[in-house]
């Protein structure tokens, strides 16, 4: 094999065999291909497009990159949740509590953050000692005491995954729904469950913009777990504005400490209620989602599922004081408001401005090597619909240096658009479902 060859046969629109792309990937994956060349294949394939038969060939050759996880010693149903990706979107960190306080196993395999969206993995570090660099033996040790653990991918499990997914961030090469299927289900059937729910995000802050896009995306990821045998469902939600109140990584756990407290804000509370009924619904533990709501929302009504939080917190090493209080976890040091600069009503976010803003203050990485910034992110004080008065803060930014504070301002102020007329609609949370097995 000439990866050259390879690169330039992808440029030029040529199908790839599944020999090839097994070789590519395993030879990558050893360490035997470049970064220069993984990335230019990679773009390939972002402007080429990929056939079906290749990318089932790319997701199969990811998944056997590693192991696959044999969890058949475990009592229950093991069910997990992905998304595609958005601004803000913490609901991972509420629905494996969630999920395992109500008798379901979690193997959660998750990511850092990708372009201008965050990442679970990025998230939990922000809690002091946090790891989720677990080995194989105490990730299993966990999940047999708490039902629940949630790691990266690591030399043995996607290791594939682990490589390209951080040579993307950095490259522009994620927004592919090829590489995003097969980056998603290797790491997610490697975990040996028997159920994914799928969270695909849709609108100006997740990687599909269109509907067509995400649509065609929830049905490549669907028939790739069914074709593996899985009971997979793909719910589109909307990513239009940020989800929830905040975005950087430990005002992001705050935020998901407040939701398993019984609070936090709407939305976020109302999305995380329906995956979780999902997750009960496809790993049989409820026979319909209103049962799955219900069921959810009495876990944290309990306080069972902020004590299952709690558990997994200390359990893989993080300082459980942050449960009962956030203030521990770090923060900021300086802060600014950006404010509208007319009456009216919200009527629109760029939503990917304000990812990247998050980024550009140190939320997120540029280069593979930068250091994420745990403190710093955004705060959000006007959805879309709402009023707005002159000078009042539609959003303020959390930051700790000012070398490029007013590149991230620039960004902030440039994702609103504030009308004298209401919008004549508001994006729904949940534009429609895929797959659903009822
Ligand atoms: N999440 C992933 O795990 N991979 C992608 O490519 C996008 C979102």
């Amino acid at each position: 094999m000439r990866v050259v060859d390879l690169i330039r046969r992808k440029r030029d629109s040529a199908e790839l065999t599944p020999e090839e792309i097994q070789q590519l990937i395993a030879a990558y994956t050893r360490g035997d291909v470049p970064d220069y060349q993984m990335s230019a294949w990679l773009m390939a394939v972002v402007v080429r497009g990929m056939t079906r038969t290749e990318i089932a060939a790319l997701t199969e050759a990811m998944l056997r990159s590693g192991r696959v996880l044999d969890l058949s010693y475990l009592a229950g149903r093991k069910v997990d949740k992905h998304s595609t990706g958005g601004v803000g979107d913490k609901t991972s960190l509420i629905l494996a509590p969630i999920a395992a306080a109500g008798g379901l196993k979690v193997p959660m395999i998750s990511g850092r953050g990708l372009g201008h969206t965050g990442g679970t993995l990025d998230k939990l570090e922000s809690i002091p000692g946090f790891n989720v660099n677990l080995t194989l033996t105490d990730f299993q040790a966990v999940l047999q005491t708490c039902g629940c653990g949630l790691i990266g991918q690591t030399a043995e499990i996607a290791p594939a995954d682990k490589k390209i997914y951080a040579l993307r961030d950095v490259t522009g090469t994620v927004e592919s729904p090829a590489l995003i299927c097969a980056s998603i289900m290797s790491k997610k059937l490697a975990e040996g469950i028997d159920a994914l729910v799928l969270d695909v995000k849709i609108g100006s802050g997740a990687f599909m913009k269109k509907t067509e896009d995400a649509v065609n995306l929830a049905e490549l990821l669907v028939e790739t777990g069914k074709r593996m045998g899985k009971k997979v469902s793909a719910l589109l939600t909307d990513m239009n504005q940020p989800l929830g109140r905040t975005a950087g990584n430990a005002m992001e756990v705050a935020e998901s400490i407040e939701v398993l407290a019984g609070g936090g804000p709407a939305d976020l509370r109302e999305l995380c209620l329906e995956l979780a009924a999902w997750m009960f619904y496809l790993g049989e533990r409820v026979k319909t989602l209103d049962e799955g709501k219900k069921l959810s929302a009495d876990l944290i009504a309990s306080g069972h599922a902020r004590e299952k939080f709690r558990e997994i917190v200390g359990l893989q090493g993080g300082d459980v004081g942050v449960v009962d209080d956030p203030g521990r976890l770090p923060h900021a040091r300086h802060a600014l408001d950006v404010t509208s600069a007319a009456n009216g009503y919200v009527a629109s976010v760029e939503c990917e401005h304000l990812g990247t803003a998050c980024v550009v203050l140190g939320g997120g990485r540029e280069r593979k090597e930068d250091k994420i910034d745990p403190a710093v992110g955004l705060e959000f004080h006007k959805r879309i619909g709402d009023t707005v008065e002159r000078g009042e803060p539609l959003c303020t930014l959390h930051y700790n240096s000012e070398a490029r504070l007013a590149e991230a301002r620039r960004l902030v102020e440039t994702a609103y658009r504030v009308d004298p007329q209401k919008p004549r609609t508001i994006p729904p949370l949940i534009h429609r479902m895929i797959g659903a097995e009822s």
